[in-house]
């Protein structure tokens, strides 16, 4: 009997196992790591096609399956299985990731794998349909979301193939699809926790312009107070280069609970009335001349590239402006 709460979906189909297996692009000197490999459908393929697998198992009762199934045949040496939570695991070191996971861990372990280190050539992951198309969905899509810009500013990632419920057994509710995510080498050198702090505040309200984003008095106060902070430690606070620490991009769960966005636009928000001059309206008028200068006042995050975030939190951060 299969674990629901594991996600224990076995592919059942041997032409799709055979089409993701040739679809990856497997070396035959390829370390690859298999994340969740159930019974071994998917592994025995990689197992022939590969140097060996390291294949991470959270059901101890799978990893005995596993195990039987290949003993005594020519590929046990090439296999290594590790039982646990592979979100919990160190990874070791890996060229490729073939995986048919469980999918209420997909963004988490989406994340783990892109923040791995060394990095590896590619991952071929089976994943929802929906979480898939946000992965690869464009400025202008509907499903354009955190998760699109923030793994595509760690990766390239593309839609390899669309696969039914009817290939796996049980069938699950949902629908499929393979992706390949190819980790971006080198980096775009930029803080990804300024970089999250910028796209978190963009993405709250995709759909609104930037102007009224960063007029409502929640945003200003918290950048102001950021502000201060640091002009209060100048100096020793200019160094903010540093920070790569990918997994800062990591937390993206709110992403897949997303309202459905139904296109319309309210810009009927209060606007706050500072005429009277209190401190916050300079700070205000820094904050939407910045927006102005690249031109961003009336652009939306909903139609924004990579590229466009890349300059304006360069535009905010010139001006002193941080977002974490
Ligand atoms: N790869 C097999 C196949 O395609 O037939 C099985 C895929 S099934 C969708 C997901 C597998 O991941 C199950 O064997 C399940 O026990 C395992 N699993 C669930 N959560 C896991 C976790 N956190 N870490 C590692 N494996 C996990």
């Amino acid at each position: 009997s299969f674990h629901k709460s594991k996600g224990q979906h076995i592919l059942k189909n041997p032409l799709l196992v055979d089409t993701i297996v040739q679809k990856s692009g497997i070396k035959s000197t390829d370390i690859i790591l298999e994340i969740g490999p159930g019974t071994g459908n998917l592994t025995k393929k990689l197992l022939e096609a590969g140097k060996s697998v390291i294949a991470v198992e959270l059901d101890p009762r799978m990893v005995l399956e596993l195990t039987r199934r290949f003993q005594g045949t020519p590929f046990s040496n090439q296999l290594k299985v590790i039982q646990g939570d592979v979100l919990k695991v160190d990874l070791p070191y890996f060229d490729i990731c073939v995986a048919n996971i469980p999918y209420q861990i997909s963004s988490p372990l989406t994340f783990k794998l892109l923040a791995h280190r060394p990095v590896f050539r590619c991952a071929v992951i089976m994943f929802q349909r929906e979480f898939a198309m946000r992965l690869v969905a464009q400025p202008g899509d509907n499903l354009y979301c955190r998760l699109s810009v923030n793994t595509q500013l760690l990766s390239r990632i593309s839609h390899l193939l669309k696969v039914g419920k009817n290939n796996f057994r049980p069938p699950p509710k949902v629908d499929s699809s393979v992706v390949r995510i190819e980790p971006r080498k080198p980096l775009p050198p930029v803080n990804f926790k300024e970089w999250d702090g910028l796209i978190r505040l963009c993405f709250n309200r995709k759909n609104k312009t930037l102007g009224s984003v960063f007029r409502q008095k929640s945003v200003l106060s918290l950048l102001e107070k950021n502000y201060k902070t640091l002009q209060a430690l100048k100096g020793s606070s200019e160094d903010m280069a540093g920070e790569m620490d990918v997994s800062a991009l990591g937390d993206t769960s709110e992403d897949m609970s997303m309202e459905i966005d139904d296109g319309k636009d309210d810009e009927m928000e209060v606007e706050e009335d500072d005429e009277a001059g209190g401190d916050g309206s300079d700070f205000k008028a820094k904050i939407i001349g910045i927006l102005k200068q690249g031109d961003f006042e009336e652009k939306r995050s909903s139609k924004l590239t990579q590229v466009d975030f890349l300059y304006l939190l360069s535009l905010f951060n010139k001006a002193g402006i941080h977002f974490s």
